[in-house]
């Protein structure tokens, strides 16, 4: 028997102590203009709440003059950090980029083209004062094309709502409030920022939503498409394994591949008998292909299950990472009362 310990983040917090209150990531590419007033804005919205704080944006690789107008903004002022990536890797890397030198007890994440009002954030936190680890913004009005996007985006919604359950009007806002623990727990992988909440349930995060103003992108173009449906329906298996099986896979193959075989096994007595009993020629039978192809298809799933139990194991113990999450321990911790 082993035991994982429960204190989750530690790694990450021993690099990076959380000094600060709260932590705005954003991640740029290709966002010249708006870059300068949306530095100020940020920053004026977050004064306001009197918590200490810092602007991370994060440089994805913009080519359109960006990285030189953010390493100035970042040498003028000592609440932004300029993150400058080599190359552009997409949205969900810069996004990650950002939670990896957070130094905030609490992060909040918003787009860099103004879309995402940051006049918004002290709703955000607000919300997340009552007791939340993830409050997501809403775009009730959102200021997109109708047929390409907002379509596109409600059956998303909807979709991805059922496969998580986690029940959100829009997934898609970037505007979010993370408790910083919960985000050091979640690993993004592809484009999987879209998920995040999805990702946050599975960790056990309370989760909320409210409403946000949404603004049509004044400067610059947006950088997706429709193409990102199809990617977005592909990470939901991905979302709605992990959420299931992640740590018990053999559940799921093992279920395949026993069904297939026994099926198959089926009907391979069944020919057995009248290939003896009937003394019937069955080599031209399509049904012992079938009967072959049921067989063979449930040892790969067994076998596949096998392998997928042992590659679980291998995640989860090469890097401690324990199958439950703690919110807290109540009453008394005898492991901090060690008499000498
Ligand atoms: N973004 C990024 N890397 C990319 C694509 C986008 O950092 O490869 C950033 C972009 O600068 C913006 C945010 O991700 O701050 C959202 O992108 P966009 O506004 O194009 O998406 P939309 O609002 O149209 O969904
Ligand atoms: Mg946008």
């Amino acid at each position: 028997m082993r035991y994982y310990s429960s204190t989750n983040s530690t790694v990450s917090e021993v690099i990076n102590p959380r000094l600060l209150d709260l932590s705005v990531v954003v991640p740029i590419y290709n966002e010249a203009e708006s870059l300068p007033s949306l530095v100020e804005a940020i920053a004026s919205a977050v004064k306001e709440t009197q918590l200490s704080y810092e602007i991370i944006c994060v440089d994805d690789g913009s080519t359109d003059g960006s990285t030189d107008i953010l390493t100035e903004i970042a040498r003028q002022r000592n609440d932004v950090k300029g993150v400058i990536l080599r190359r552009n890797y997409g949205q969900t890397p810069a996004m990650a980029a950002g939670f990896e030198s957070a130094m905030g007890k609490i992060i909040i994440t918003l787009d860099g083209d103004l879309q995402n009002d940051p006049a918004d954030i002290p709703v955000l936190l607000a919300k997340l004062e009552e007791g939340y680890d993830l409050v997501s913004g809403w775009r009730k009005k959102r200021q997109d094309a109708a047929l390409t996007r907002l379509l596109p985006s409600k059956i998303a919604n909807w979709l991805i709502g059922r496969v998580t359950g986690v029940k959100l009007h829009d997934y898609g806002c970037s505007l979010k409030a993370y408790r910083s623990e919960l985000v050091a727990d979640m690993n993004l992988y592809g484009e999987l920022h879209r998920f995040l909440p999805a990702l946050a349930y599975i960790e056990g995060a309370r989760i909320s939503e409210i409403p946000v103003r949404h603004h049509a992108r004044r400067f610059g173009k947006s950088k997706y498409g429709l193409g990102r449906t199809i990617r977005v329906i592909m990470d939901l298996f991905t979302i709605f394994f992990m959420k299931k099986f992640l740590t018990r896979p053999m559940h799921v193959f093992g279920l395949g591949g026993f069904i297939s075989f026994a099926l198959g096994s089926a009907i391979g007595i069944y020919l057995t008998l009248i290939k003896f009993v009937f003394q019937q020629n069955i080599g031209d039978r399509p049904l012992l292909i079938l009967a072959v192809l049921l067989v063979l298809t449930g040892v790969q799933l067994f076998c596949f299950g096998l392998v997928t139990e042992l590659l679980m194991r291998t995640y989860h113990e090469s890097q401690r990472r324990p199958i439950y999450r703690v919110r807290n321990i109540v009453g008394k911790d005898n492991s901090l009362n060690i008499e000498h």
